[in-house]
């Protein structure tokens, strides 16, 4: 609770990831090429299940999870 979020609130997904089979799925808000994208991924591999555009006023974010 007392760590510093790097990101946009992840919210959980329940799933299974179809590339390496955990479930740390989760959702959120990141920058990419067209903007603001809402994401899900894996937690494990960085497997992205959905990316769709999202509202860019969203919340601000620090862009560590673009490697
Ligand atoms: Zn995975």
């Amino acid at each position: 609770m007392s760590r510093p979020q790097p990101s946009t609130v992840r919210e959980p997904v329940d799933g299974t990831c179809p590339r390496c089979g955990a479930t740390a799925l989760a959702r959120y808000d990141l920058v990419g090429e067209e903007g603001w994208v809402t994401v899900v991924k894996c937690g494990e591999c960085l497997h992205s299940l959905e990316r769709t555009p999202a509202n860019r006023l969203g919340p601000i974010t620090l862009l560590v999870d673009l490697v």
